[in-house]
């Protein structure tokens, strides 16, 4: 058996793991366009911002391919052949296989503006990117950065520990997929008094410069100097090779439940997948790493043929804003009329926390300063526990006997009264 998987990221690693532990003999082919050991991309912005060195990046040792027994190729992948069952990669050459992981991931969004050719425009989605960013680094006083996305806000954060003046461009508003408009004021806040410049309802017009950034103009007609700009407008999953073949693609490549393709013998895992979501009851892309790892192990799972099933995914967030957490999980926030939202806001302290519910089950929650008990709220909305709104809002301003109450009830599964 030979098995081929494109990528050597999160879901790329754990499927080749779950593969050769169920099946010691058969070939295993993994390919990245990246020629790099496996590395994890959550951390090049702490790389960036010299929080870390460059061996904590790698997630597996220099040996892992020979240890594992798997061959590696480093080339891009042009083109999925499933009636043939090959790839075509981008040197021309042809390789065979009888199982393919698809794991491609996703790429940054390009916006079309003018200057996105200057020295000094970036992107951070690889390690390369990251290196590109540091080298440039030094010659820096101030940059913008365009989203306000979990990657726009880590970059943001990288270039502030370098002593970099940050400007960050939110064109909708921060974290829109994971928080409420509410949590998106209380960053705001935060970073402004860390030092940011968040700029509001304005786009990037133009990048200002000859050949090198020295600015930026924004639809408001404001004009930022700067000698970096962070492009960081979302990503769109790598589904361009599987162009023209059987494979259905919407945002992300369809899967099922064992993440197989509409394709028998193709599997998709990780950013460029659109697999089931426990809480929204539809298939979505996630972009997160432990998403894609769970994704991962059950593919190679599969593709061994010891039969797993991935149960979907919640979406969850975490990070620390100037000290201050914040976690969110399932959805942040419904539309008028549907549910209940229950909150609780202490300005003085910024502590937020909310619960969002529908049809007496816990479908979101977001905790900002006190994010006791985050982990066992994210299991319950996983597992659609049911909880009643007196519960609930008991919970909103007892958050100790909350967390003794939820690590005792959440093992019988259903919540249902106050302790
Ligand atoms: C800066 C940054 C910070 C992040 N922080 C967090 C965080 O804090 N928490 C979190 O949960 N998630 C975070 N993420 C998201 C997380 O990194 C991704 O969800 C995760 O990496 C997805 O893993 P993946 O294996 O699906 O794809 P990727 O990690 O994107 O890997 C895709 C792989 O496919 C290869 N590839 C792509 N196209 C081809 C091709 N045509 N031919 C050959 N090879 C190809 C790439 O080289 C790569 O090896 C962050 C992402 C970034 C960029």
């Amino acid at each position: 058996m030979h098995y081929v998987i494109i990528g050597n990221s999160a879901a790329g690693v754990f499927a080749a793991e779950a593969l050769r532990g169920l099946d010691s003999s058969g070939k295993i082919t993994m390919i990245s366009e990246e020629n790099n050991r496996p590395y994890s991309r959550c951390l090049t912005s702490y790389y960036i911002g010299e929080e870390i060195d460059q061996d904590r990046i790698y997630i597996r040792d220099a040996n892992f391919y020979a240890a594992t027994g798997i061959d590696f190729i480093p080339q891009k992948v042009e083109q999925v052949n499933d009636t043939e069952k090959s790839i075509t990669l981008q040197s021309g050459e042809i390789v065979g296989y009888d199982k393919l992981l698809i794991a491609t991931g996703a790429s940054p969004y390009s916006l079309p503006v003018e200057g996105l050719d200057l020295e000094g425009v970036c992107e951070l989605r690889t390690l390369e990117d990251a290196r590109r960013i540091m080298d440039f680094a030094p010659h820096v006083k101030e940059a913008v950065v365009m989203g306000a996305g979990l990657v726009g806000l880590k970059g943001a954060h990288a270039l502030h520990e370098l002593g970099i003046k940050v400007s960050i461009i939110v064109n909708s508003r921060i974290m829109s997929r994971s928080v409420d408009p509410h949590t998106g004021q209380i960053i705001t806040e935060l970073l402004e008094q860390d030092g940011y410049e968040v700029i509001y309802n304005t786009k990037l017009s133009k990048i200002l410069g000859q050949d090198k950034v020295e600015g930026v103009c924004l639809s408001s007609g404001k004009e930022i100097p700067c000698q970096l700009v962070l492009m960081a407008a979302g990503v769109s999953p790598n589904v361009d090779l599987v162009k023209n073949t059987g494979i259905e693609v919407n945002k992300g490549i369809i899967v099922d439940k064992h993440m197989q393709t509409t394709v028998s013998h193709i599997y998709a895992a990780g950013d460029v997948a659109e697999a089931y979501h426990a809480v929204w009851d539809e298939k979505r892309v996630i972009s997160i790493w432990p998403v894609a790892t769970a994704q991962g192990t059950v593919a190679g799972s599969n593709m061994a043929g010891v039969e797993r099933i991935y149960e979907g995914s919640v979406g969850s967030n975490s990070a620390v804003f100037c000290g201050v957490g914040v976690v969110s999980a399932g959805i942040p926030y419904l539309p008028t009329g549907e549910g209940q939202e229950l909150s609780t806001y202490d300005k003085a302290t910024k502590r937020y926390r909310k619960f969002i519910v529908k049809d007496d089950i816990l479908v979101g929650m977001i905790m900002v300063g006190d994010i006791d008990g985050a982990g066992i709220l994210t299991a319950m909305i996983k597992q659609k526990t049911k909880v009643s709104l007196d519960t609930l809002n008991y919970w909103l301003n007892h958050p100790v006997r909350f967390q003794g109450y939820c690590t005792a009830e959440a093992k019988g599964g259903i919540v249902c009264g106050i302790c």
